[in-house]
Parts: structure tokens; C-alpha cells; sequence
């Protein structure tokens, strides 16, 4: 991971108080448009990320897979359902399929790159959540995804110099 990321993923450690705060002042706003503010922002934060520059969450968080990614995975990569299911996934302590093994099989350690990204799982399609309908329901999540990725950081930076908590 490239300095300029383990940098704010280390802020995001020392100031996670603070962050908790702020999403549950954020919560109780009930702030209009809140889903456009998060879009936007998300937009332009992702304008100058780099993911192949970082790649954390494909190292440390094992994205949830629904059956729609198992056909779609498994039609990618030439192979049947259930050998895919066998070779790949394990049901983790929630009842939902996971990945075996992590960082996830399919990142490529050279250049964190995605060797199955046109198939890859939703969950990765929509990580790291901070577009999403429905924000106010999703600040719980934003602030465990504020502990893995860079991104989300930043864009809580730029969320709170845009909105007046007090
Ligand atoms: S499937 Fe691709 S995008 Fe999803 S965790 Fe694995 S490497 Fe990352
Ligand atoms: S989505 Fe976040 S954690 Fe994942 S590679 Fe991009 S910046 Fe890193």
C-alpha cells in the first residue's frame, strides 16, 4: 500500500472517537438530500484515489457473495457451480458465503489488480458504500469501512467541512 494510504488509514485509527461522533451527529440530523451529498462527494474523492495504489480491502475484508456473483464467478471462470462453491467459498458465522481464504483469491499481488473484475462479487461492485440509497441507514457501516479504507476518510473530511453539525 502506497504511503500517502497507510498514512490516512492511520489517521483513521487515532481519530475513530471522533469519526463515531460525528456519523452519530450526522444520524440524528436527519440532514435532506444527505444520499446526493454522499454521491457527489464520493465522486470526486474516487476522482484522485488510486485503488491499484492500495488495494485494503480486497487484503483485509472478504466481501459477502450472493448467488447471482456464484453464477456469474463460476460462468467467468469456466467452472460449474458447486466446484466453485467447493473451491472458493466457506458459509462464515452470519450463514453467508465467503471467501476461503484472505486477501482474496482473486487479487493479483503484483499490481492489486482484479483477475475476475468484470465477474467480481456486488459487495465489490458498491465497496466502499458511501454512495449508496439510503445513507442515513448506512453510517453504522461508513464507519467500519472509515477503519479499512482510505477513501471513506476522506470523504468524511470533505463531508464535514460541507455540514454544519452544531
Ligand atoms: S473479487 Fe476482486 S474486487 Fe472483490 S475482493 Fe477479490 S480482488 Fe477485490
Ligand atoms: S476501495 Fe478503498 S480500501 Fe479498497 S482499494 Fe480503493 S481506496 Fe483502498
Amino acid at each position: 500500500m502506497e504511503r500517502r494510504y497507510s498514512n490516512i488509514l492511520s489517521r483513521a485509527k487515532s481519530q475513530r472517537r471522533e469519526t463515531k461522533l460525528f456519523l452519530e451527529q450526522l444520524k440524528r440530523k436527519k440532514i435532506k438530500n444527505l444520499d446526493k451529498i454522499f454521491k457527489r462527494i464520493t465522486e470526486e474523492i474516487f476522482y484522485d484515489i488510486n485503488c491499484l495504489e492500495c488495494g485494503n480491502c480486497c487484503i483485509t475484508l472478504g466481501p459477502r457473495i450472493n448467488n447471482t456473483d456464484i453464477d456469474r464467478l463460476s460462468h467467468f471462470l469456466g467452472m460449474k457451480r458447486a466446484g466453485f462453491r467447493n473451491h472458493y467459498l466457506k458459509t462464515d458465522e452470519d450463514g453467508d458465503a465467503v471467501f476461503k481464504t484472505m486477501p482474496c483469491p482473486f487479487l493479483m499481488k503484483d499490481d492489486n489488480s482484479c483477475s475476475v473484475y468484470k465477474a467480481r462479487p456486488r459487495a465489490c461492485m458498491e465497496y466502499p458504500h458511501t454512495d449508496a440509497k439510503y445513507m442515513s441507514k448506512s453510517l453504522d457501516l461508513v464507519y467500519e469501512n472509515s477503519l479499512y479504507c482510505p477513501a471513506v476518510i476522506l470523504v468524511l473530511d470533505r463531508l464535514r467541512q460541507e455540514i454544519t453539525l452544531s
